[in-house]
């Protein structure tokens, strides 16, 4: 039977360490780090998870702020705001809720957040920077699964991987940070022929396809670590992952379970940005402070 990887606790365990760095940070610069969230139109689903981050946010002492704007909202109104924000020393961390209203442009919006303070990662330089191995912000979801793997102890070097989804915030961003880290990465998606016959071959399979049940114990290799990324709502209104937990737990070494495996992990890698933005921010500051008063000394 497998090992349930416990996301939750290992969230709560990271979330300890961060409340003592973003005290560190304060009694430092005398203002806690702090994230602007930026929440467009009344999705729900929206609402919920910003409502969710901004509780996390205060739990760990990063000060939040939100921003809320109606549905009609002007791409100007929006890019003025991110120019105001990105100049203002108190704000570490942008993040900007999607999905965004269809007349927004999305990709000029992404790009005016500062690269030092695009704690989702969706900034093309931070996109770029997974493939040349210099992004400033992971993106939070895959962050979280790399986390997961590494509290396991579980090597990625070397190992097979399987990546089931291939969207640019969840499945292409998870194989590009496993391969930087020595992983052999298969990327499946929607127009794959016969899942199973990559699926079979992964030492670390990773779901996220949105698709409850996608995985079945036939297309799983005894042994293998399975994390499962998808949320589903099912009919009766429980949540659900991508992978058929009781039938694959018999096979698999190690499974994440939903609710519980990697949802939290998300919401921690985001507070785990912005601090680290908050950390170099109060680093180039005193380096900044140590060459002018070096300079007077000359
Ligand atoms: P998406 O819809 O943008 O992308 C889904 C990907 O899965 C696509 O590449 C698609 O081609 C592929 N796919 C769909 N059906 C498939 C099939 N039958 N076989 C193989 N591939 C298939 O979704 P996303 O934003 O990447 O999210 C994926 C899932 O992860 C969703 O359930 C979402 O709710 C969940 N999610 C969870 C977290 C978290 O914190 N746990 C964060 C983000 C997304």
């Amino acid at each position: 039977m497998a090992k349930v990887i416990d996301g939750q606790k290992l969230a709560q365990a990271l979330r300890g360490d961060l409340l003592a760095r973003a005290g560190a940070i304060d009694g430092r610069r005398g203002a806690a780090p702090g994230l602007a969230v930026i929440l467009v139109g009344d999705d729900a689903a929206s609402a919920v998870y910003v409502r969710n981050k901004i509780r996390a946010c205060d739990a760990v002492g990063i000060r939040s702020v939100c921003h809320r704007f109606p549905s009609s909202v002007s791409n100007a109104d929006l890019l003025d705001l991110i120019a105001r924000l990105n100049a203002d020393s108190e704000i570490d961390g942008i993040l900007v809720q999607l999905p965004l209203p269809a007349h927004i442009a999305l990709d000029q919006v992404l790009e005016a957040i500062s690269v030092a303070k695009d704690v989702d990662g969706f900034h093309l330089y931070n996109v770029g920077g997974l493939v040349t191995g210099n992004t400033v912000f992971s993106p939070c979801t895959p962050y979280g699964v790399v986390k997961l793997l590494e509290s396991e102890d579980i090597a990625i070097d070397g190992q097979n991987v399987v990546v089931v989804g291939a969207s640019n915030i969840v499945g292409k961003p998870m194989a590009l940070m496993l391969m930087a880290r020595g992983a052999t990465v298969a990327i499946c998606h929607a127009k794959t022929r016969d899942l199973a016959q990559f699926t079979i071959l992964a030492d670390i399979l990773v779901v996220a396809a949105g698709v409850p049940g996608l995985i079945i114990p036939q297309m799983v290799k005894t042994g293998a670590v399975v994390i499962d990324v998808g949320i589903n709502r099912l009919p009766d209104g429980r949540i659900t992952g991508d992978v058929d937990f009781n039938g694959v737990s018999a096979k698999a070494s190690r499974i994440t379970p939903v609710p519980g495996g990697v949802g939290p992990m998300t919401v921690t890698m985001l507070l785990e940005n912005t601090i680290a933005s908050a950390e170099r921010a109060l680093s180039r500051g005193e380096r900044v402070a140590e060459n002018s008063a070096s300079e007077r000394l000359f």
